[in-house]
């Protein structure tokens, strides 16, 4: 396809001159590591804006979050110390699921990869198990939940600056558990399941089950949230939610691995990783 209409680069020192750029120019985008965009921007865009030089690409931890800035690099999180360990070692768990070569990992930023919102980003159904926050350049007072900003067609449209995305330490001892299936270990995944699940002594109090790679978007079981939701994890139960989950789940066309293998995956993923957790309680 190719930029073939493109005429202007910019690459502002400040958001407020990345924003007004793009506010005043019909065909302007913003660019991260341009992975997709270069690609497959095509002829509508005519004008770049750089964001790599406008002061967001930094990871911040701090006492009860994590910060990390959009034009931070794929990359960058694999290799920062802050998500070697317990509990953010999910991120690296994530991107590394995902398959992508080191060349496209060193320049596709988390900005980038937000605006996109995949179906199939395991990194991107990680951060919405934790509930991570959008935050958005110049809208500070509406930060959303990343859940929330990919399911929000209005507010993509309004084309804001992603510049950055905020985690609450994750409080369980498990933090995000990750599993999936593909057909070697470095391949990207036929499904994945990214699971975030909290207790108030015996009873689930928050849940949050997001499979990636069905379809074009990711996939919250909210359902299957409610039915955990308040109840103690025992077998029946989990047999329950994954009987559910299969019922629910209705997968694209993937060449890859049919409806029915994903429908029954997606099953035995929630049952492995709720029986994981049942195990590491010492429950029955
Ligand atoms: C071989 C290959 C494998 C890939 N695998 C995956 C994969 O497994 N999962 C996946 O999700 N994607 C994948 N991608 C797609 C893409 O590379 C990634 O999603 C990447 O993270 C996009 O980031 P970027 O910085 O390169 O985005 P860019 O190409 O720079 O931009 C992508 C879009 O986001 C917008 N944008 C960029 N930054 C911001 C910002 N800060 N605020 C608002 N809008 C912004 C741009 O205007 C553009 O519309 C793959 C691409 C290739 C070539």
């Amino acid at each position: 396809m190719g930029l073939t209409k493109l005429t202007d680069y910019y690459r502002p020192k400040k958001l407020t001159e990345a924003t007004r750029l793009l506010k005043e120019n019909d065909g302007f985008f913003p660019i991260g590591g341009g992975t997709w965009l270069i690609p497959y921007g095509g002829s509508e865009v005519k004008g770049i804006v750089d964001l790599s030089e406008s002061g967001i690409k930094e990871i911040r931890l701090e006492e009860t979050s994590m910060y990390i800035g959009a034009s931070t690099t794929l990359n960058d999180l694999l290799t920062a110390p802050e998500t070697s360990s317990h509990p953010y070692e999910f991120i690296r768990e994530t991107i590394i699921s995902e398959g992508s070569t080191r060349l496209i990992n060193s320049a596709s930023t988390v900005g980038g990869r937000i605006a996109l919102g995949r179906g199939d980003s395991s990194f991107l159904a990680g951060l919405i198990a934790v509930d991570a926050t959008v935050i958005l350049f110049g809208k500070m007072s509406e930060d959303v939940t990343l859940w929330d900003y990919l399911n929000n067609s209005e507010l993509q449209n309004e084309k804001h600056i992603i510049s950055g995305i905020e985690i609450s330490t994750p409080t369980n001892i498990h933090s995000v558990i990750f599993e999936s299936i593909s057909y070697i270990p470095s391949s990207p995944p036929l499904i994945s399941l990214a699971l975030y699940l909290t207790f108030s002594v015996n009873l689930i109090d928050s849940v949050r089950i997001v499979l990636s790679s069905i379809g074009e978007k990711l996939i919250r079981l909210e359902e299957a949230e409610a039915m955990l939701l308040g109840k103690e994890l025992d077998d029946k139960l989990i047999k329950s939610v994954s009987g559910l989950a299969v019922k629910i789940v209705d997968p694209a066309f993937d060449p890859k691995g049919s409806s029915e293998y994903k429908k029954a995956m997606a099953g035995v993923l929630i049952e492995r990783v709720l029986n994981k957790i049942k195990d590491n309680r010492g429950g029955s």
